[in-house]
């Protein structure tokens, strides 16, 4: 007899990710290319001595560095193993098995397979024909069942993002029971100053009173730590604590914990490569816009080609000219923003196929 598992977890499309190719350049999974400042691998070393003990569950001194630096109570922080395991404790904080969880489709792959595995029902709305969010079609879409809605700004894949008449808009037509969490997992990419700060947003809706409104940050993307597994929520205290019990304990380890906290004392450091990647992303895109290709305009790390049908084919001469992009059948391939060099080995491949 074999172990009867979930049935319905047969049908169950898992979690793809991005791959390695060797001898490519892996431009799938919108990490950065470049390695770990050496403060940040000194300060790793530092702590691997320290492994045969548990780590701190409550990282209090990373929620500590994170509420300073956004002007929050650390019991307003709360931290998580990557800000894809946020999301899941966030469906579990919120949703049992009658609710809905709403969101724009296509986005980050992880929603529906968490809202499934939870247990709730998925609403996807699909984006506007600009591949942006439909702030309109999301309003339209809420139920006297939704308890959660993820906002995913910029949106991954497509990299559009919400300004802040849009966002605002979307926040006072929702009920202030139901959980706004506005994921910003490529905040410090954005340049267009009609973007929002999610965390400004959030804090001055509980200004007025509104607690329904949380942010979604992460150090896998512009922070180079994807590989540590290291992201963060700002909620109101109520939604932290609910998050808090369904956490796994332990989940964020030592050694992601330190480097998380080397990284913010080289913040400027840091955010000084995104902005390289920022002017790499204006080059990658105006040079693709030039070659015919449709690109929306995008915020993130990655640009977005929605190819349709086209996309197995270009993914497939990606390959082959040594380029690993995100292929999503039928619908369009998202390319990571790597180092100018990957940036022109990817350009010249999509040269070759649009000639
Ligand atoms: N949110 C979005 C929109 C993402 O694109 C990702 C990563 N692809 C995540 C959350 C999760 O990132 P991590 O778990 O590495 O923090």
């Amino acid at each position: 007899m074999t172990v009867r598992t979930r049935a319905d977890l047969d049908s169950l499309p898992g979690y793809i990710p991005g791959k390695s190719v060797a001898g490519a350049v892996k431009l799938a999974s919108n990490e950065v290319s470049l390695g770990p400042l050496p403060s940040v691998v000194t300060a790793i070393a530092a702590a691997a001595a320290g492994i045969n003990r548990y780590p701190d569950s409550g990282a209090t001194e990373l929620v500590a560095a994170l509420a300073a630096k956004l002007g929050v109570e650390p019991s307003q922080v709360a931290v998580g193993c990557g800000s894809v395991t946020l999301c899941q404790q966030l469906i579990q904080a919120t949703c049992t098995e009658a609710d809905e969880v709403l969101f724009p489709w296509r986005s980050f792959e992880a929603y529906p397979i968490l809202t499934h595995v939870v247990g709730a029902s998925q609403v996807r709305v699909p984006l506007t024909a600009e591949h942006a969010l439909d702030i309109d079609a999301m309003i339209a879409a809420v139920t006297p069942a939704t308890r959660l809605v993820y906002v995913c700004t910029p949106n991954n894949p497509t990299g559009t993002a919400l300004t802040r008449a849009e966002l605002e808009r979307f926040i006072d037509a929702v009920p202030s029971d139901v959980l706004v969490v506005i994921d910003e997992a490529y905040r410090e990419f954005v340049d267009d100053p009609e973007v929002p700060d999610g965390v400004v947003i959030a804090k001055e809706q509980w200004a007025r009173g509104r607690d329904n409104v949380a942010v979604l940050r992460t150090f896998s993307k512009a922070y180079g730590l994807a590989g540590l597994r290291v992201g963060y929520l700002v909620a109101p205290e109520s939604v932290t604590e609910a998050v808090r019990k369904v956490f796994v304990p332990f989940g964020v380890n030592a050694i992601a914990q330190v480097a998380a906290l080397a990284s913010l004392a080289a913040e400027d450091e840091l955010l000084a490569r995104c902005r390289d990647i920022v002017a790499e992303r204006g080059r990658v895109r105006a040079e693709l816009l030039a070659l015919g290709y449709e690109v929306p305009e995008t915020q993130a790390n990655f640009v977005w080609l929605p190819l349709g049908e086209r996309t197995a084919e270009f993914n497939e001469h990606c390959l082959n000219h040594k380029v690993v992009v995100r292929a999503f059948a039928g619908d369009g391939a998202r390319v990571t923003i790597g180092t100018p060099e990957e940036n022109d080995l990817f350009l010249s491949a999509a040269k070759a196929f649009s000639g």
